[in-house]
């Protein structure tokens, strides 16, 4: 039976279809009935059925490392957190949630922290992803309200996406942009990232702005607004207040002032701004590269005005839009999940709004300030301030900024409840409790997307071993530590309930989310509920905001911003002369717990890396494909260079996902300082400085394993293949026998094993095969040059080892070359052989080798691999 529910991944919130097929398996497809993706999915979403068996799951409660029951973990946290209560007060503890929570899950858990502990430590990692965009919108608007909808990025004759690498990060919006540009060629798509991302493959303008300076560039648009007469005078005379003052401070952006301050040529700019002002229909979306700044706030703030001035908001095809990284980001804000807000968008400063919540909940206090953020919130766990923490549903040891300074700090603190789906995270070994967490496919509620969209999850799977729902172990902590009245529900129904119906307090009240419409829904219409946008109460239901002004501040009027373009926290220096830009990649998720499982996902990038310029690499001695160490003065990560004008001068990016269980030191977040924007609290991990060094390998390797796989090199990074493991190796000094080597990592007692071995040239060969598996290994004194695709395919397919030491395919059959289109294998060979053979579009490749006819998350990697090829074909 088939069950329609959401993608745990992104903010885009695509329905799935998933049908268990009896035998293990879990056969996944795009709902075509929902509104956000139409039955589209991406390559994270299409390998959904790769991720859900039980490996590395954590099946019962452990308390100091021994299996123990519910009921004995709960007493202890519900002990813990009111003994440190009793001692310390109630701010001596806190929640450090996620994105990855159900919106039932968030309720519960703002409910016992900021109504009954009477506490507002309470925050997510969601501060990490959108926090600025939150407090942007808030100062703007009085309410955190993203005004559109998706439709509008179809219906805009100019896209504006800055900071946003919309193609890996949101790439069935990206899809759905795409598509709508094919359809009416006249739309236009400008790129503003000072990378040349996969995005750039669509735009027909690319800003490659010098980082820190949005403001500058925004400013400078709100300034030609002015001057070409493009003031929406009646819209802002009625709906607006402070446009003179914003101006006044905007001036000072003039295009030769801009052009220096942003790196752009002022034709460039002189284009992109007459672009905006002559076209009514545009949609700004911003992203991450926004967001993860010291100015956030101000950078969305900039964006906000120029909307706000024109009066483009609200309306079809025009807006500002804030696209979320998570699933439940919103869900989360919905509910009042960050540590700077109440319940149902209410304010934790305003007394009227702490009187309605408390008294609806009953509770005997409520928090009246705001509590911790989260660069705060693990301070304070270090210094003793928090003396029990409880984390859920991430992994803060490693995508924090200053990771091994969090790590210490959950060391640290007295007591620590972590509640996951796995065993052996990196955080969860910190932790005095585990709670294993009931996963996607297992749980029940809802969660909103970035359109204000609210989905269902939905069960198809059993939890396995004890697993459970968190807002139930919320509750029973809740109930544990005294008040079981208020937490006493008996199904995420119930909680959903009680959700929308604190929502009409909300509304009454003059806020913006109001859901009470579904305050009294029936267990079997929760059950039933179709993908539905906020609000939906007895006037209205779903829809675009702000058209006709009514915004959610004292007087009514939206609140332009006087902004002042402020550099990033930390400067470059002879020391550290590069920005590290962090960032991700298109087939991975966070810190990989559940992506790293799918083969097909990591074949597209197996190993964590770093985009260097070419002129930065000559200057740091760096060789393309070597290894490279990245410094800060909070720690090292060696990763594979990866040496490309993408990246402009000056600049490394590096992808957050490699934790210590896929990479020997991938960890990048650890490296990144954790300063953060004064209004936000969101830190900024796009501009830390750095310096990159060779890492100076003796030795190279390159491992396939149908079978185990223990590394213990100096370097090395492992991905899943099917059935196995291939690994990247590399070490500082040689080993005195690769036999032994090869015996330590494969574990394998060999019943043939093939050797080709020349000390002279340092190069070596292993095949092997045992009775518990085979694995090849090839090793040399550079960076190794084998056909990588093909031997992992060949083993996959079980070709004996013995056949592929050659590392390269016999004479006919091609090597495919790394992998670009993960549903069908298609690697980056085959395309250019496709390109000289005459394919001169995406299709054209999608007729010939089927690549981008699966998920077509590859899309735009293969039109930028023809724009680079077709130019040599034609020469030829
Ligand atoms: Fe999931 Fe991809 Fe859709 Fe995001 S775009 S929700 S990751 S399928």
């Amino acid at each position: 039976m088939s069950t329609c529910t959401t993608c745990p991944y992104c903010g885009v919130g695509c329905g799935v279809i998933a049908e268990p097929d009896g035998q293990g398996g879990v056969t996944i497809a795009g709902d075509p009935a929902h509104p956000a993706n139409f039955g589209r999915l991406c390559s994270k979403g299409a390998a959904l059925g790769e991720t859900l068996d039980l490996e590395g799951r954590l099946l019962t409660p452990e308390v100091d490392g021994r299996r123990a029951g519910w009921d004995e973990a709960t007493a202890l946290i519900a002990d813990r957190f009111s003994a440190a209560i009793a001692e310390h007060g109630p701010d001596s503890v806190a929640f450090y949630v996620s994105g990855q929570l159900l919106t039932e899950d968030y309720y519960v858990a703002n409910k016992l922290m900021k109504g009954y502990i009477g506490s507002a430590n309470i925050d997510t990692n969601s501060r990490l992803c959108m926090a600025s965009s939150v407090a942007g919108h808030k100062r703007a608007f009085g309410t955190d309200m993203v005004p559109g909808t998706y439709e509008d990025l179809e219906q805009a004759d100019l896209v504006v996406l800055v900071g946003s690498n919309l193609a890996w990060c949101h790439p069935v919006l990206y899809q759905r942009l795409a598509a709508a540009k094919s359809a009416r060629p006249g739309m236009r798509v400008v790129c503003i990232d000072p990378r040349r991302t996969a995005t750039a493959a669509l735009a027909d303008q690319v800003l490659p702005l010098s980082p820190g300076s949005d403001v500058a560039l925004f400013n400078g648009l709100l300034t030609r607004i002015e001057a070409a007469g493009a003031v929406n005078t009646r819209y802002v005379a009625e709906h607006v207040s402070g446009l003179p003052a914003a101006m006044l401070a905007a001036r000072s952006s003039t295009l030769a002032a801009v052009a220096v301050e942003t790196g752009l040529a002022e034709t460039e700019l002189a284009r992109f701004y007459n672009d905006w002002i002559s076209t009514e229909r545009v949609v700004t979306v911003y992203s991450q590269g926004v967001n993860q700044s010291t100015s956030g706030t101000d950078k969305v703030g900039a964006i906000l005005n120029c909307h706000l001035a024109t009066g483009r908001i609200g309306r079809a095809g025009m807006g500002p839009f804030s696209v979320t990284g998570q699933p439940n980001a919103m869900g989360g804000r919905e509910v009042g999940g960050l540590a700077t807000m109440l319940a149902a968008h209410m304010d934790l400063d305003n007394p009227e709004h702490r009187s309605a919540v408390r008294g609806f909940w009953q509770s005997p206090k409520i928090a009246d300030r705001p509590g911790l953020k989260a660069v705060d919130l693990f301070r304070a766990a270090a210094d003793g301030r928090v003396q029990a923490l409880w984390i859920m549903s991430t992994n803060p040891a490693v995508s924090m900024p200053e990771a091994d300074a969090v790590a210490a700090a959950i060391r640290a603190c007295p007591f620590v409840v972590v509640s996951d789906i796995l065993q052996d995270t990196y955080t969860a070994r910190l932790a005095d409790v585990l709670l294993p967490a009931a996963a996607w496919g297992e749980k029940s509620g809802t969660v909103t997307n970035s359109e204000r969209r609210i989905s269902r999850q939905r069960p198809f799977l059993p939890a396995p071993g004890e697993a459970r729902p968190d807002w139930k172990a919320l509750a029973d902590v809740g109930a544990a530590m005294g008040w079981p009245e208020a937490f006493s529900w008996d199904s995420p129904a119930a909680v959903f309930r009680e959700h929308a119906a604190l929502s009409r307090l909300g509304g009454q009240l003059g806020c913006d989310f109001d859901i009470s419409g579904m305050a009294a829904i029936p267990d079997v219409e929760y059950d039933r509920l179709a993908p539905v946008q906020w609000p939906v109460n007895e006037t209205r239901s779903g829809g675009r905001f702000y058209a006709d002004g009514a915004f959610h501040t004292g007087d009514g009027k939206a609140r332009m911003q006087v902004l002042r373009s402020r550099l990033p926290a930390e400067a470059v220096s002879p020391a550290w002369p590069l920005r590290l830009n962090t960032g991700r990649v298109r087939d991975q998720w966070h810190t990989m717990t559940r992506t790293a499982k799918a083969p097909r996902l990591a074949s597209h990038i197996a190993e964590p890396y770093a985009e260097i310029h070419p002129a930065d690499a000559v200057r740091a001695g760096i060789g393309a494909a070597s290894l490279v160490q990245i410094e800060s003065p909070h720690g090292t990560a060696v990763v594979r260079a990866l040496v490309t004008d993408r990246t402009p001068e000056g600049s490394i990016f590096a992808p957050m996902h490699w934790t210590a269980a896929t990479a020997s030191a991938g960890r990048i977040d650890a490296l990144v300082s954790a300063h953060v924007d004064p209004i936000s609290g969101q830190p900024e991990l796009k501009a830390q400085p750095v310096r990159v060094t060779p890492y100076k390998a003796a030795w190279h390797g390159f491992a396939v394993s149908l079978g185990r796989l223990d590394l213990a090199t100096d370097y090395w990074a492992r991905a899943r293949i099917r059935g196995g493991w291939r690994a990247e190796l590399a070490g500082l000094t040689t080993p005195a026998c690769w036999s032994t080597l090869a015996h330590q990592l494969f574990g394998l007692d060999a019943e043939s094993a093939v050797t080709l071995d020349d000390p002279l040239l340092g190069i070596a060969r292993l095949a092997i095969t045992g009775r518990r598996g085979s694995a090849v290994l090839y090793v040399g004194r550079g960076p190794v040059e084998v056909a990588r695709s093909h031997i992992v395919a060949a083993m996959e397919a079980g070709e004996p080892p013995a056949t592929l030491l050659a590392g390269r395919p016999s004479s006919e059959s091609r090597d495919p070359g790394a992998i670009v289109c993960g549903c069908y294998g298609v690697g980056i060979n085959a395309i250019l052989a496709a390109a000289a053979e005459g394919a001169t579009s995406v299709e054209d490749l999608g007729v010939a080798l089927n690549a981008g006819t699966g998920c077509g998350s590859c899309k735009p990697e293969l039109a930028a691999l023809l724009a680079d090829a077709l130019p040599r074909v034609a020469a030829e």
